[in-house]
């Protein structure tokens, strides 16, 4: 299957591009610059920038192919409903970690005994967008409005903890990254769902899991 991949060069991407050609796909990488030609491409990955990421999808749309998007920090719905329009696929996830979508998973029951919440991201200090995109989601998958606190330092890959209080005991439900090899499993699961999928927007590995 050919891929067409935008930020193939970047942290996430290169990473995740190894695994796609070792399970097979033939990836074509597009870089800041380049033309953004997908052309024969049968799906378009992208993990780049909240500022790029939209003009990708577009791009990618226009030309009638449909998109699986890692980047975080921008909104999708437009893109979405000009997508279904089209008849083609707007798949976006927070987090492409499977790990980090049981911990999601977790919380959302934990938040059903705890009513006291607060969540800590703590990310690479290059991550351009905080909150988190998986923080958000947590804490609107959780509700009660929990705080939400960043830490961006050298050293850290993507971890986030969601600490439950309650009358004499805590619950702490953590996920850490250690390897940006883990978004590749989510991925690869996105792209073979995305043409089982609805036309339109759909957000969530936890949709596809
Ligand atoms: P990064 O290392 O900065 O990589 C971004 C890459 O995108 C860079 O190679 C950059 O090129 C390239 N780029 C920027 N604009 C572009 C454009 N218009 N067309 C093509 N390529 C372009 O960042 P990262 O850590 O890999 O993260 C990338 C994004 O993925 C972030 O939004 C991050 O939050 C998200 N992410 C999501 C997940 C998930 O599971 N959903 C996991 C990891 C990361 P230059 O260096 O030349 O600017």
């Amino acid at each position: 299957m050919k891929l067409a991949f935008f930020g193939a060069e970047g942290k996430a991407g290169s990473a995740v591009v190894r695994r796609l050609e070792a399970a097979g796909y033939d990836v074509r990488g597009i870089e800041l610059g380049d033309e953004p030609d997908v052309a024969g491409c049968e799906a378009v990955v992208d993990f780049t920038t909240p500022e790029a990421a939209p003009a990708n999808v577009r791009a990618a749309l226009e030309q009638g192919v449909s998109c699986v998007v890692g980047t975080t920090g921008w909104e999708p719905a437009e893109l979405g409903a000009f997508a279904a329009g089209k008849g083609l696929r707007l798949f976006v996830a927070p987090n492409f970690s499977i790990g980090a979508v049981l911990m999601m998973r977790f919380a959302r029951e934990a938040a059903t005994h705890f009513p006291r919440a607060e969540i800590v991201e703590l990310h690479n200090e290059a991550k351009k967008d905080a909150p988190s995109g998986t923080a958000r989601a947590t804490a609107e998958l959780i509700g009660g409005g929990p705080e939400i606190h960043s830490v961006r330092l050298p050293g850290l890959v993507a971890h986030q903890e969601v600490i439950f209080g309650g009358e004499g005991q805590l619950l702490t439900i953590r996920h850490d990254t250690t390897g940006r090899e883990s978004f590749a499993d989510g991925v690869l699961l996105a792209l073979e769902k995305l043409g089982d999928l609805p036309p339109g927007l759909t957000v969530g590995l936890e949709s596809l899991l």
